[in-house]
């Protein structure tokens, strides 16, 4: 098996606070991995450290077995390392085929000397480009609303179209924040579906998520994080009786109750 992503004894402070303590753990290639954790537990800043926007305090980032720590954003998005957004970021006056085909330009600088070939090889880069984008929207059952404008959806599909987005722009890694954040119970369940298809497409996930039972159904693997450092690591079977893990997410649910 091919180690993907690897994260060895990474940390990082904000002022006095740990927010990451040493932390090491690795994403297999063709794995849908779970990194939770109830709030405040790390994970968006694992999720920064990882692409690139925070560089660590200590400890090393490696994408198949090369030190990338440190690396910037667009660096980190070159490797095929990419993510969704927590909020939806749809371009609203383009249709949802527009909003998906602007992916592709993540992918790779447009050739400028594309135009100076001549139109035929131009529109026949067009018409590829075009192709792949609706066969992302098939995969992800969005072909019957390509041509709607993308910010007129329902807010599951906004979210897929989202996630449309970035894998026509090819990711070797795909990392999800919170994807199921607001979804209601079928969206849900069809998003677990999605997840399946876009491993299947060859997609390595890594799914970023604060609900245990989200990612209970769909991961390989699970790492779970308190407090900046894991505390538990496993397949769901495991996690979801490992006593850390209970109580973690018992004393969190407890400490919320009692706010005011
Ligand atoms: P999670 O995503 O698991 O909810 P975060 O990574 O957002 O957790 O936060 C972990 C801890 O670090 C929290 O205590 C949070 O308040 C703190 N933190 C996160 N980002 C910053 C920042 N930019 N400055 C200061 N503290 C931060
Ligand atoms: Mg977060």
């Amino acid at each position: 098996m091919t180690r993907l992503l690897e994260l060895r004894g990474v940390s990082k402070s904000f002022g006095g606070l740990r927010a990451v303590d040493d932390l090491s753990f690795a994403v297999e290639e063709g794995h849908i991995v779970g990194l939770i954790g109830p709030n405040g537990a790390g994970k968006s800043t694992v999720f920064n450290l990882i692409t690139g926007v925070y560089r660590p305090d200590a400890g090393q980032v490696l994408w198949r077995g090369r030190e990338i720590t440190g690396a910037a954003p667009h660096a980190v998005a070159a490797l095929g390392i990419r993510r969704t957004f927590q909020t939806i970021r749809l371009f609203g006056e383009m249709t949802v085929f527009e909003n998906v085909r602007a992916g592709i330009h993540l992918r790779a600088r447009q050739r400028w000397w594309q135009g100076v070939l001549g139109l035929p090889a131009q529109r026949r880069e067009e018409e590829r480009l075009a192709a792949e984008t609706r066969a992302v929207l098939a995969r992800l059952g969005l072909a019957d609303v390509a041509d709607k404008p993308a910010t007129g959806l329902p807010y599951g599909l906004q979210r897929r179209v989202e996630l449309a987005r970035t894998l026509v722009a090819g990711p070797a890694l795909i990392i999800l924040d919170e994807p199921a954040a607001g979804l209601n119970e079928a969206e849900s369940a069809a998003l677990n579906e999605t997840i399946f298809g876009i491993r299947d497409q060859g997609i390595t996930v890594l799914l970023v998520e604060h609900d245990m039972n989200v990612v209970m159904n769909v991961t390989d693997h699970i790492v779970v994080i308190n407090f900046g450092r894991k505390i538990a690591e496993g397949n769901a079977g495991a996690i979801r009786a490992d006593p850390a893990v209970v109580e973690a997410y018992l004393g969190r649910a407890g400490d919320e109750e009692a706010a005011p």
